[in-house]
């Protein structure tokens, strides 16, 4: 695909009905000049004005991303819980510090790699996120993919390997095995906040991140 045909697709995704190109001005600025994916930090500011669904409504704040931009992999979640939705970072709740050590456990830190969610803002309640918020949201989360370029992304949990891939996969069942998006190795593995529950999966976790390890060559 071109790099005008990705700009328009992405424009479209992000609700844009139409260009006015009237009088020959593009009124869209990211078409007058050279045609460039939005860096990060542009991503981060539409996301932070973003009212493309109802949990615009109820957050305390968007819950954009955080670590290396230029990060080998990339972690990702859900959606931000109560800690997440007070501070605008993700995972920074007791499923957060879980993951904290998981990273810490394969001898990197949360800076090295980059962390975000499928959805930008907290569900009321923790509750589970609706297919529609699911399908507002995941420009966001592939934009951030395509932008970072991780050689290895960790999926954690059913929402967002599932919403990420738009694949109906079962966590249970290709849990700890390869996959690909967009030819970025997948690791599917368990959300952290079911270790909390079931402690007793931790070692299956451990066994995906080493395979993870073992792929970026930290092992
Ligand atoms: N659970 C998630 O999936 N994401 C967070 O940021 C926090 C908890």
């Amino acid at each position: 695909m071109t790099d005008l045909a990705r700009e328009l697709e992405l424009l479209k995704e992000f609700g844009y009905t139409h260009l006015d190109l009237g009088g020959g001005q593009a009124v869209l600025p990211v078409l007058t000049d050279k045609i460039v994916c939005p860096p990060l930090d542009e991503l981060r500011a539409v996301a932070m004005a973003c009212e493309k669904c109802r949990l615009a409504k109820t957050r305390t704040q968007v819950v954009y991303g955080v670590g290396n931009p230029n990060a080998d992999l990339m972690f990702i979640g859900e959606a931000p819980g109560r800690d997440e939705d007070e501070k605008g970072e993700p995972f920074v709740g007791r499923a957060g510090q879980l993951l904290t050590d998981i990273i810490k456990a394969m001898k990197l830190t949360r800076d090295d790699v980059y962390i975000a969610n499928v959805i930008k803002c907290r569900p009321p309640e923790n509750r589970n996120p609706e297919p529609d918020e699911l399908d507002a949201c995941r420009p966001y989360i592939r934009r951030q993919v395509e932008l970072i370029q991780p050689k290895v992304i960790v999926t954690l949990g059913r929402f967002a390997l599932q919403s990420l891939t738009e694949k109906a996969y079962g966590i249970t069942s290709v849990r700890g095995q390869w996959l690909e998006y967009n030819g970025v190795k997948v690791m599917p593995t368990y959300h952290p906040a079911y270790l909390l529950r079931n402690p007793a999966a931790k070692k299956e976790v451990w066994a995906d991140m080493k395979k993870v390890m073992a792929e970026l060559g930290l092992s």
